[in-house]
């Protein structure tokens, strides 16, 4: 990168055991059917502020629990010709998070830190799952679940049916579950209105909350979700 570096992102480098990787596709992943371009160095500095900012979200620990060790943000990236936001994968690349910088032409500012959320509650989900009672806050158990082919002609982010968020909450848990955690991690009104109104959210949230705290020994905490709602949360929050 020709910018000099933020100094607040320079210390996270250092307390993280995590890469920010903004390289070309190697072997390993045109292997797996993932197909990217590289982001040019002005958007890689704007990107870089920016995940930095979320990851800053959770404590290093958080990390190591659920194997998640590179952060690789690419432009228009594909998983088996299907273009996203961004992917997780199970198998060899379970330790990587893949992030579209940049989508369609765009630099993807409003997308990058809901996705970064989205894809992180995935790995977890795949690399350290831990074993809940998630489909028993559903009215109608694991048959609220449509599947992926089930929302065909439905807006997939209207406001869902009780219990969940938007319509792609009903497509199945890991999908539920990663976007509980996004809204939680980055529209914390929003959710607690959600939660307000509608109890099943409410445990949702509540089961996340308690898989955030085993994965964080204990440092996310009750103090820490006020502190989040509260917009205190900042690069600095885990050091001092
Ligand atoms: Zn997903």
């Amino acid at each position: 990168m020709t910018e000099q570096a933020n100094p607040t992102t320079e210390l996270l480098t250092v307390r993280y055991p995590l890469r920010l990787d903004f390289g070309p596709i190697y072997e390993q992943e045109r292997k797996a059917f993932i197909e990217a371009e590289e982001v040019d160095e002005v958007r890689q500095a704007e990107a870089a502020q920016l995940i930095w900012a979320e990851i800053a979200k959770y404590p290093p620990e958080l990390f190591e629990n659920i194997g998640i060790k590179t952060i690789r943000a690419l432009q228009d990236i594909k998983s088996e010709g299907n273009t996203g936001y961004g992917f997780h994968l199970a198998g060899t690349l379970s330790p990587n998070i893949y992030l579209s910088v940049v989508y369609k032409g765009m630099f993807n500012s409003v997308e990058l830190p809901p996705t970064f959320h989205h894809e992180l509650s995935h790995g977890a989900d795949v690399n350290n799952y831990l074993t809940d009672n998630w489909v028993s806050f559903n009215p109608n158990g694991i048959n609220s679940y449509v599947g992926p082919n089930g929302l065909r002609g439905l807006n997939h982010f209207a406001r869902g049916p009780k219990g969940f968020i938007y319509n792609r909450n009903t497509i199945n848990v890991p999908e539920d579950r990663a976007l509980v955690v996004e809204t939680m991690m980055v529209k914390p009104f929003w959710f607690q209105q959600l939660c307000t109104e509608d109890p099943i959210i409410a445990s949702k949230v509540a089961k996340c909350k308690l898989n955030f705290l085993t994965r964080s020994n204990g440092r996310m905490d009750d103090e820490y979700w006020q502190d989040l709602e509260g917009g205190k949360v900042d690069c600095g929050y885990w050091f001092r």
